[in-house]
């Protein structure tokens, strides 16, 4: 959609986590949007931002939320911090590098 240029990012973003039936991860969603990984620093700032504004924008009615990241390795789950979005690069538990996640989506209340 030639379109689509038009739109910012984060626009981008919103419109793609509202549309996926599961939660995405910033990988995922850079190369859902054509975005190289090494754009994944963008993609994590823009969900930074949407986590302020889509409750906001939607007077309520939709939050960004997360789901934690995990080590693959020994299944510890990282604590939920506010505004932290970016992947963790090291497991303290077993200190595996094999991290996955955090992953993100729209949620709507049901009317
Ligand atoms: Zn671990």
């Amino acid at each position: 959609m030639a379109e689509d240029e038009f739109l910012t990012l984060r626009e981008r973003i919103y419109l793609l986590l509202k549309e996926s039936p599961e939660p995405l991860d910033a990988r995922t969603i850079a190369s859902h949007l054509g975005l190289p990984d090494s754009e994944r620093g963008r993609v994590e700032e823009a969900l930074r931002h949407l986590y302020r504004s889509v409750k906001r924008r939607s007077g309520g009615m939709e939050s960004l939320e997360v789901v934690p990241a995990r080590c693959l390795d020994c299944g510890y789950v990282f604590p939920k911090k506010e505004g932290e979005f970016k992947k963790p690069s090291k497991c303290p538990r077993c200190k595996s590098q094999r991290i996955e996640g955090p992953w993100f989506y729209i949620r709507s209340k049901k009317k």
